[in-house]
């Protein structure tokens, strides 16, 4: 039996457009959300001169003089993706997140024509109800529906048949597979593996050799075409995380108390208006210069999503842990329950 069609829905310059809905005059001028000194996203007229997510501030400005830049609103953000999410679910009878901002989606069709337009739909009521573009790629395993994705964009559907799918295991740069990382692209190019029919004339023990048992494997499954063709599904989260940064970009600093409270604010309401509680709250401190992030750590012996119940404990830990330099804070509430589970803990 044919396995469903997959569809891998990913919104175009996610946080930038969070911030277009509001200021539909910058659509076509070069901008960028910022997150403390970085780039965290550009729209397109900002891509075609050079400036990508991960720069440096100063760098993009010396790309693109004219870049306007806006401190990206972690709130409205994170708010938008629990939003997104929500539409995923409901479209679909399996979602798979990737991302905020990115998921696997299984509509249970093999039928081309449904699939399409199920994705043509989801695409008008993204934009009709959150106001930013998405793009959506078809194909029949997980790789063949985010490379067209990736073609899709930006704000486009592609679908990527049996007909292209056939063509491209055989000539699609190893460079190109979401997971392979630049060393092991590297190390096979050193043995004249490029795309995937070069694979063909490399021994099984070769492949191991040069990248491993698990990405070998992978590789001849996507060579093959027996490459992931199912989801695996998350039903309800099992954690939820809200971040931000001590500087913004055109607004004053906080204090790391008064940032420590916003995203444990943030993330308590996302949990609750999703109905969740949490047995436990983790919160990540990246300081300048600091390679690995402190990590504070709470548990409660039932669970809840009242910030105050987490705020006095989480203070106290920030207070102990304080060194100059803080630069952003993550907080994840994990352990998520749904509401009906909290009573059997507390009865
Ligand atoms: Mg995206």
């Amino acid at each position: 039996m044919a396995t469903s069609l997959l569809l891998h829905v990913d919104a175009d310059s996610f946080f930038a457009s969070v911030i277009l809905r509001h200021r539909p005059e910058l659509v076509d001028r070069p901008m960028a959300a910022i997150a403390h000194v970085f780039i965290a996203s550009a729209n397109y007229p900002a891509r075609l001169r050079g400036v990508r997510g991960g720069m440096q501030v100063h760098e993009a400005q010396h790309l693109c003089p004219e870049l306007v830049m806006i401190e990206t609103p972690r709130d409205e953000v994170e708010e938008v993706s629990d939003a997104l999410f929500d539409i995923f679910r409901d479209s679909a009878r399996a979602v798979e997140p990737g991302s905020m901002e990115e998921a696997f989606l299984d509509i249970g069709t093999t039928d081309i024509r449904v699939a399409v337009d199920a994705a043509q739909s989801l695409r008008r009521r993204v934009a009709r109800e959150l106001g930013i573009p998405i793009s959506v790629g078809i194909g029949r395993t997980k790789l063949m529906a985010k490379l067209a994705s990736r073609a899709a964009k930006p704000d486009g559907l592609h679908v990527i048949d049996d007909a292209e799918a056939a063509e491209l295991r055989i000539s699609l740069p190893i460079s190109d597979i979401w997971g392979i990382g630049a060393q092991t692209v590297e190390r096979l190019r050193l043995i004249e593996v490029a795309h995937l029919a070069d694979l063909d004339r490399i021994s099984p023990e070769e492949l191991r050799r040069v990248c491993g048992a698990g990405m070998a494997h992978r590789l001849d499954r996507i060579r093959a075409g027996t490459d992931d063709a199912t989801l695996n599904p998350v039903e309800t989260r099992s954690s939820l995380s809200s971040e931000g940064t001590i500087s913004g970009y055109n607004r004053p600093d906080w204090t790391p108390s008064e940032l420590l409270e916003a995203c444990v604010t943030r993330v308590c309401g996302r949990a609750s208006k999703a109905d969740l509680a949490a047995g436990g709250l983790t919160v990540a401190l990246r300081f300048d210069g600091g390679d690995a992030p402190v990590i504070l750590k709470h548990r409660m012996p039932s669970a809840t999503s009242d910030p105050r119940a987490w705020l006095p404990e989480m203070l106290r830990l920030l207070a102990a842990a304080q060194q100059p330099g803080l630069i952003a804070v993550k907080a994840t509430l994990t352990a998520l329950v749904p509401p009906e589970r909290v009573q059997q803990t507390l009865f």
